[in-house]
């Protein structure tokens, strides 16, 4: 089940997505299969507490909102990232940072076809 604040963050960031003029499809239930798919820890760090959607390529920079392009993340990763890119926020970060799918889409970001949907 979505919380209140999930269908809120979900909604309103699918605005932003169209606002920028951005491919936008993130459903409620996407985020929750998400989440489901991370066990409900957070992508970047592995916390399981309160997660919100992490644009993996910001949307500020061209990313869409889809399913590819969101990681579950807590809110000091969320808030950490913002709208860098996985290897701006990385850069000066001890390594491994990323673990899982986190790290498959990063290697994977520059790809044209993302083939692990
Ligand atoms: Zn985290």
């Amino acid at each position: 089940m979505a919380t209140a604040r999930e269908k809120a963050t979900v909604h309103s960031q699918a605005a932003r997505a169209r606002m920028m003029g951005v491919k936008s499809t993130l459903t409620v239930a996407d985020w929750l299969d998400i989440k489901a798919r991370h066990q409900g820890k957070c992508a970047y760090c592995g916390q399981e507490t309160e997660l919100s959607p992490d644009h993996i390529h910001p949307i500020t920079r061209g990313g869409e909102n889809t399913p590819e392009n969101i990681n579950p993340a807590c809110r000091p990763c969320n808030g950490s990232k913002q709208d860098k890119t996985l290897d701006e926020w990385q850069n000066g970060r001890p390594a491994p940072r990323l673990y899982g799918r986190a790290l498959l889409n990063a290697r994977l970001k520059n790809s044209a076809k993302n083939t692990l949907q």
